[in-house]
């Protein structure tokens, strides 16, 4: 006996990026989309046969969007203590909270509260940094299931003496493995949207022991892995001081630097490192907005990209302090053009910034979407047949009539090039905009009524 497939079949006008310089615009097409996979994008003059979905004309439509690198227990902190730098602020305001998750009811609280929100700001897939407690880890992969987010979700392992609060810390290298590994299987029973990761916080918070143990473990199941990498002036140079190597090397040393290994931040890495990382297959989860309060650098897309790394875009809650992967485009833009430029007027022209460093709206949409896709290596992020069905829709009104909550207008003789509302909507499209949102061919959060697909 064979099961029919359910098949929807989308008219869209849609945008989307299947390489950096190379923005695509489908001007009317049609997509057939069945059990979540996209099986053909096609002319509509190509494909006359009848639609479930028409969205032309007021609605642009768009691949979701992929966070590269969120701490999901930070939710609850979001927008607050960021004056402090790193190492103060981990201690003063971040540690005390991640300790709370050992009460599951309260991570679970967090957890829905978290997907719902993200799933409204277009956020289809986010690769997560859950807590040290296994069961709050497993209820976070529970939760995306639910709610039908792609998640990519870590056990954050933690466990030096000197590094780690008492009540965060892994009681040893053994056992955290042990932990980890356990994890991980109870993530990959929970269905096709839930894939485990090993996380190793950073290398400050790890021995020697649980940094090796974790590349082995990676080396014997395949299960992917993120932690951070040269964040900080203080995180790079604590590692350079306690291996006298860089963070990205160390990595290397321990079999953490694998195929889709997600390395956050990175703004410290130099170009041997961004190579090294470029061959083993891992990239860099770029959070532009985390950057500016924490980092002491920006991350420099064009140079990473030009090594051919992979990067995507991170929110990196709660040190970045905004929750969609939308705003981080235009940041990921404005991030690059300082540093082309400089900031410090004092500083002559010549030497005040970094040449061929700023990156337009299509290579920023690009690590927002398919970047992102292949960053963590799933097939989602470009409208292609064998991609999964992970979208948005963009709900766009013409000038003089569109709602005060958003400031997204087409204007009729103005607004007419493809590019411009590209660049309108790449800059310009928030929560309030997005009428629907599809995860794996499933509408599960958007603004318009329930009864559009
Ligand atoms: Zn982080």
């Amino acid at each position: 006996m064979t099961t029919r497939a359910t098949t929807t079949r989308y008219r869209v006008e849609a945008f989307h990026t299947p390489s950096p310089d190379r923005l695509v615009h489908l001007d009317d097409h049609v997509i057939t989309v069945a059990d979540g996979a996209i099986v053909s994008v096609q002319a509509r003059r190509d494909d006359p046969e009848p639609v479930d979905v028409d969205l032309v004309g007021d609605h642009v439509v768009l691949p979701g969007f992929v966070d590269t690198h969120v701490h999901a227990p930070q939710w609850p902190q979001l927008g607050t203590g960021l004056d402090l730098p790193l190492e103060e602020w981990l201690g003063k305001h971040t540690f005390p909270l991640e300790a709370r998750y050992v009460d599951l009811g309260f991570a679970r609280t967090v957890w829905q509260d978290l997907v719902a929100t993200l799933l409204a700001h277009g956020t289809t897939t986010a690769a997560y940094f859950a807590t040290r407690h296994p069961e709050a880890t497993v209820e976070l992969g529970r939760v995306c299931a639910e709610l039908g987010q792609r998640g990519l979700v870590g056990r954050v392992a933690m466990d030096h003496p000197e590094m780690t609060p008492p009540d965060l810390r892994d009681a040893g290298a053994d056992e955290a493995v042990q932990l980890s590994a356990e994890v991980n299987l109870e993530l990959d029973a929970l269905g096709s949207l839930v894939t485990p990761v090993i996380t190793p916080r950073f290398v400050p918070a790890c021995t020697d022991a649980l940094l090796s143990g974790l590349g082995e473990l990676a080396a014997a199941t395949g299960v992917r892995i993120q932690t951070h990498c040269s964040e900080s002036d203080w995180e790079h140079e604590h590692v350079a001081t306690r291996f006298g190597r860089s963070d990205t090397e160390c990595l290397e040393v321990f079999g953490l630097l694998r195929q889709h290994t997600i390395l956050a931040h990175g703004d410290h890495m130099a170009d041997g490192d961004l190579r090294r990382a470029a061959l083993a297959g891992a990239g860099v989860a770029h959070c532009p907005r985390s950057n500016m309060l924490f980092a002491n650098a920006v991350f420099g897309v064009r140079r990473a990209r030009e090594l051919d790394l992979r990067v995507g875009l991170g929110t990196d809650i709660a040190g970045g302090d905004q929750p969609g992967v939308a705003s981080q485009m235009s940041l990921a833009v404005a991030v690059s053009q300082m540093l082309e430029d400089g900031v410090d007027r004092s500083v002559s022209p010549g030497r005040r910034g970094r040449p061929g460093s700023r990156i337009g709206v299509v290579e920023a949409f690009f690590l927002a979407t398919a970047g992102g896709a292949d960053l963590v290596g799933l097939p989602v992020g470009v409208f292609e047949p064998g991609r999964r069905f992970d979208a948005l829709a963009v709900r766009v009104e013409a000038g003089g009539t569109g709602r005060a909550s958003s400031g997204l207008r087409f204007w009729d003789g103005v607004d007419d090039e493809p590019a411009r509302r590209f660049d309108k909507v790449v800059r310009l499209a928030g929560p309030a905009d997005l009428a629907h949102v599809w995860v794996d061919g499933v509408r599960r959060a958007g603004t318009a009524g329930s009864a559009a697909a």
